[in-house]
């Protein structure tokens, strides 16, 4: 498979893991950490319902890595994620030195799409990851999911879907 192929597969896997969030009431969002040698190491999906705002994956990606990978080998593992990393997610990703990441929508999509639905803005600025750690490298976005992650969060926002999924 090219790196293009494997990036889209494991996005795949953060898409399903948005819509397992979606449907146990949580957020719309799923992310992986992938180690240097190709292995899903760790998984999560957004667990805020129960009142904790700060149950991102990509917050318990950089936390289970503190104590589970060795420096070199955070910087060698890739985050794939169906959203880009909020401001806190970055933050915590740049100071465990862990190494791309990879999401399938941006905040700037996502933002767009929540103006266009008449939704507030959320409650932190949607900056772009190297706005926040510039360090890291990062992919994205992933054309080919872009329905399906707009399709999540429409009906996370309670409006009429488009698709039966
Ligand atoms: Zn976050």
């Amino acid at each position: 498979m090219s790196q293009r192929e494997t990036d889209l597969s494991f996005l795949r896997r953060c898409v399903e893991l948005a819509r397992e969030a979606l449907v146990a009431g949580d957020e719309p969002f799923g992310s992986l950490l992938v180690d240097g040698a190709g292995e899903v190491r760790f998984e999560d999906r957004n667990r805020v319902r129960d009142g904790d705002e700060t149950r991102h994956p990509e917050f318990e990606i950089a936390k289970w890595s503190a104590s589970h990978l060795t420096a070199d080998e955070r910087a060698a593992a890739t985050v794939y994620t169906s959203g880009e990393h909020c401001p806190m997610c970055s933050a915590a990703h740049g100071w465990m030195g862990l190494g791309r990441i990879v999401y399938a929508v941006s905040s700037a999509q996502l933002s767009a799409w929540r103006a266009e639905w008449g939704l507030p803005a959320g409650p932190v600025l949607p900056l772009p990851v190297q706005d926040v750690a510039p360090g890291v490298p990062v992919d994205g976005p992933a054309p080919e999911l872009e329905d399906a992650m707009r399709e999540l969060h429409r009906r996370k926002a309670g409006l009429q879907g488009t698709s039966s999924a």
